[in-house]
């Protein structure tokens, strides 16, 4: 037999018109663990398998000339080998391959088990996808509500600020702060000669006839527009606050007293001399400079004292002590 035919990796056989082994393969000779003497092929099989080659192998091989994937069984000892059997006509001898088939099982049962494992990853691969996603969705979600109860937080945060800082007819500063500027501005006028400061109080002349003759709410809205007014004149970095019901406060950043009085005066006529969509009022103001011996409360006596000094010397008036 051919060298290679011998080699190869399957059972290679010939048989002459009686079906009986005239040739084989090193290969088969292997499987059969036989020699080289001459048998009926029917007489490798098993019992089952004689039947089945009698009513079917003889028949197909007579009709086809060929038997094409017939499983077998081959007697060994004491044991079956089942295979794969093809048989071809040629020159009046059959020639034919087999192939073991439970290396064909274990191969098909290793890629289906391979098929199942690859199955079965790509499910829980899903299952985990869907959960990963389930959650990170779960965790924006979870993360966008944080940050808008973190900006209505801000935002009432910021509210609550203006609200502790401003007075809630007029928006200008209230008393709390005036007081803690102040006191701070004392603080750092005492630790710096050299940065002295003025402070003025107003007060509108004649207010309780407003609300008297006109009512409570004229006399809120002549507040507002006082307010609006003195704003345009008093700017940063000076602070105007309101500090009591129709009583302001002005600390003028400034150290020359000089420009101190010219601004309070543009502020009392501006105030007099300007159109009111209300009821027009005037002012009275006390201005005086801070002293190195002074506190936050003598400070605020003495600018008061002015006031009533203006207010005795017939008001619209702004004295400085
Ligand atoms: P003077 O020139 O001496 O300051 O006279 P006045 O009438 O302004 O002084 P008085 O202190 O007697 O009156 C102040 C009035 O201000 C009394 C009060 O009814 C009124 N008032 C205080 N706060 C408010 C407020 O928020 N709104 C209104 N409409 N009136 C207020
Ligand atoms: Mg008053
Ligand atoms: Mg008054």
């Amino acid at each position: 037999m051919d060298e290679q035919l011998d080699r190869i990796p399957c059972g290679f056989f010939v048989l002459n018109e009686d079906f009986e082994i005239i040739d084989m393969n090193q290969t088969l000779r292997n499987i059969l663990k036989s020699g080289s003497e001459t048998v009926h092929f029917q007489d490798l099989l098993t019992l089952p398998s004689r039947i089945y080659f009698q009513t079917y192998f003889l028949p197909a091989i007579s009709v086809h000339k060929q038997v094409r994937e017939m499983y077998l069984n081959f007697k060994l000892d004491n044991q079956s080998l089942p295979v794969l059997v093809n048989v071809n006509e040629r020159d009046g001898l059959y020639e034919g391959i087999i192939v073991k088939i439970k290396t064909r099982d274990e191969y098909e049962t290793q890629m289906l088990t391979a098929k199942k494992n690859a199955e079965r990853v790509q499910k829980e691969t899903d299952l985990a996808n869907d959960k990963l996603q389930a959650l990170l969705h779960n965790v924006e979600s979870k993360q966008l509500e944080l940050q808008a109860k973190q900006r209505e937080l801000e935002e009432l945060n910021s509210e609550l600020q203006i609200l502790a800082a401003h007075d809630e007819l007029t928006g200008l500063c209230n008393r709390r702060v005036f007081r803690k500027q102040l006191a701070e501005q004392v603080d750092y006028a005492r630790e710096n000669s050299s940065s002295p400061f003025s402070l003025a109080i107003l007060d509108i002349d004649h207010f309780k006839k407003v609300n008297d003759i006109y009512g409570h709410a004229v006399g809120d809205q002549v507040l507002i527009e006082l307010a609006r007014k003195m704003e345009l004149i008093i700017s940063e970095p000076h602070l105007l606050a309101r500090i009591g019901g129709e009583e302001f406060a002005i600390i003028f950043h400034e150290k020359d007293s000089a420009k101190v009085t010219n601004l309070t005066e543009e502020l009392r006529l501006f105030v007099a001399s300007s159109k009111w969509e209300s009821i027009a009022v005037t002012i009275s103001v006390g201005v005086t400079q801070f002293r190195v011996e002074d506190t936050a409360n003598s400070l605020f006596t003495r600018a008061d004292d002015a006031l009533y000094e203006s207010k005795r010397n017939g008001r619209n008036i702004v004295t400085i002590i």
